[in-house]
């Protein structure tokens, strides 16, 4: 009996395992590619073998040594239930996934939204550890969120809460593919920033991000970070401009739900300190109960890389 968990990032392009422990450390992982279109069943098998590879090549017992097995899927998810009622990017509505991953595992198997799963790993062992009301934004290709509300995951009315990438700060702002114009996730995600850079290093060929990022093709959410440490006025009025606009949405989130901590994750929170440093003056002056005795703190993220095995590995842990 080794008292460990499985996580299943349920991914479109691959479907990762790793066996967690309940601090949330990986012991081992594997991957598998998605291979969609396909019908569910397919999936489930998959899943199921990629699970059983994973403990046999790693000398664990599925059934002696996992306590449960959570999985991390897109889409809208009643995780509850454990039915993900509707995927777009999978083609899948109503896949009653934990029932029948449950039947063909013989173990309980726990379900949820992605962003959901992220949450759930700053909450059990990452950065928010113990609190009641936490968030988690990621700062990657779009902007994800997912909260805890009074000890629990907060999903909403559909399971289709906390689109904090699709909340407007700018009126008839950018375009979305949403639908809207101005949304958080046009102006704050790594896509963004890395999109803003590629322009601002065309109008600036005496920027020193063409220093750091010759080919402009390389461009990413760091570039403008590193010329703004080396001196350049370009790349710090871009990360300046960056920080107003996450700054702006983050404290309407934080003025909605005023969490005890907000974890930041995905490219852009590699920046760390740096980052944080520049975000905190905005919140000490916007945030509405800044003369609280107790504030929100702004924090990384602890999980970042692997924060969908993590998640979903301690979905076992949050249920338990
Ligand atoms: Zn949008």
């Amino acid at each position: 009996m080794q008292n460990l968990y499985i996580g299943v990032d349920l991914g479109g392009t691959n479907i990762a395992a790793g066996i967690v422990d309940r601090t949330g450390k990986i012991i081992a992982k594997k991957s598998v590619r998605t291979n969609l279109p396909r019908p569910e069943s397919e999936l489930e098998k998959d899943i199921f073998n990629l699970c059983s590879d994973l403990c046999r090549e790693n000398g664990y017992s599925l059934n002696k040594d996992i306590i449960s097995i959570g999985i991390g899927t897109p889409g809208s998810v009643d995780g509850k239930r454990g039915i993900v009622w509707s995927n777009v990017n999978f083609g899948y509505t109503n896949w009653t996934i934990k029932e029948n991953l449950e039947k063909i595992f013989g173990m309980s198997i726990f379900v949820e939204n992605d962003a959901n799963t992220a949450i759930v790993a700053e909450v059990i062992a990452g950065n928010a550890v113990g609190c009641k009301n936490a968030l988690v934004v990621t700062l990657g290709t779009g902007v994800g969120g997912g909260a805890f509300v009074d000890g629990q995951i907060y999903s909403g009315y559909n399971y289709s809460a906390l689109e904090v990438g699709h909340m407007v700060i700018r009126q008839n702002g950018r375009k979305c593919n949403c639908g809207r114009r101005g949304c958080f996730e046009r102006y704050a995600s790594a896509a963004a920033l890395a999109k803003d850079t590629a322009a601002a290093m065309k109008k600036h060929p005496e920027s020193l991000m063409w220093q750091v990022c010759p080919d402009i093709k390389d461009v990413n959410a760091q570039t403008a970070f590193d010329a703004m440490r080396m001196g350049d006025p370009t790349g710090e009025k871009l990360v300046r401009r960056y920080v107003e606009y996450l700054a702006c949405g983050l404290v309407n989130l934080i003025n909605i739900f005023q969490p005890e901590v907000v974890c930041l994750g995905g490219g852009v929170s590699n920046e760390k300190e740096f980052l944080l440093d520049l975000l905190q003056p905005y919140i000490d002056r916007e945030d509405f109960a800044r003369n609280a005795r107790e504030r929100v703190t702004v924090k990384i993220a602890k999980f970042r890389n692997d924060a969908g095995i993590i998640g979903a590995a301690m979905l076992g842990v949050n249920n338990a």
